[in-house]
């Protein structure tokens, strides 16, 4: 980026400090690390890194945990403040970030990745416009179509930007989404092994993940129960 050679004269700007922490130490494809710290959940300690995406300004976050050089398992979350923050049944995303972390804390290492991109890349507001019209009897995916907008608008050469820069190249990918493996095989992370992450499909969410299965590629089995949503009992079926 030009930004250094442009400030040489104004070294103490406020919006270059807001960015260029101490710790920035790439701005390869315009993702810069900007920040890192220990933190304590209920997981376990992670070491939490933010990256900021010039792009778009957007701050995306990697925990990680323990030797993550080679072959540690990652996920990948898209941002859902329904599913994540508020309890939501219309989807399986707070299951699964808390799953994710849950077995990084019990095998010691990995990392997880926390990306903004809500609704799939499409934004909060397109999102609710969308459980407006499933509230109508339109699937998950159809409502996407019908709004003029992708099915899934993810780009994952940000998340491969932030593993390459923490030396993360080799991984075992924890999802059910082939479109992820493959995002991120184009921008060069080595998948050597995809880890299922299945819930248990709920009420109202049984529908949304039955469209994901039937219709989005995703590989889901609706056999025994991967997780227990309500009560947060995270028993792993075989
Ligand atoms: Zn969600």
């Amino acid at each position: 980026m030009n930004k250094t050679n442009n400030n040489q004269d104004k070294p103490f700007s406020t919006d270059d400090r807001m960015i260029e922490s101490p710790l920035e130490n790439s701005d390869a494809n315009g993702v810069i690390r900007a920040a890192e710290a220990p933190l304590p959940t209920d997981y376990g300690t992670f070491t939490a890194v933010v990256y900021h995406d010039l792009h778009d300004n957007k701050e995306h976050m990697l925990l990680k945990m323990g030797d993550v050089d080679s072959g540690a398992i990652v996920r990948v979350h898209s941002e859902c403040l329904t599913g994540d923050i508020l309890g939501s049944q219309k989807c399986d995303c707070g299951s699964q970030l808390e799953l994710a972390l849950k077995k990084i804390g019990e095998e010691g290492k990995g990392a997880l990745l926390y990306m903004r991109q809500e609704g799939r890349g499409i934004g909060l507001a397109n999102k609710m416009k969308a459980y407006a019209l499933q509230a109508q009897g339109v699937d998950t995916l159809d409502a996407n179509l019908q709004l003029g907008l992708p099915a899934d608008g993810r780009d994952y050469g940000v998340a491969a930007e932030m593993l390459k820069q923490e030396g993360i190249d080799d991984i075992q990918l924890m999802t059910n989404n082939p479109l992820k493996i493959e995002g991120l095989k184009e921008h060069g992370i080595n998948v050597l092994d995809r880890v299922s992450h299945e819930i248990v499909a709920i009420g109202e969410n049984d529908s949304y993940l039955k469209t994901k299965a039937e219709r989005m590629g995703h590989i889901l089995t609706f056999n025994g129960a991967a997780v227990a949503v309500k009560d947060r009992d995270y028993e792993l079926a075989v």
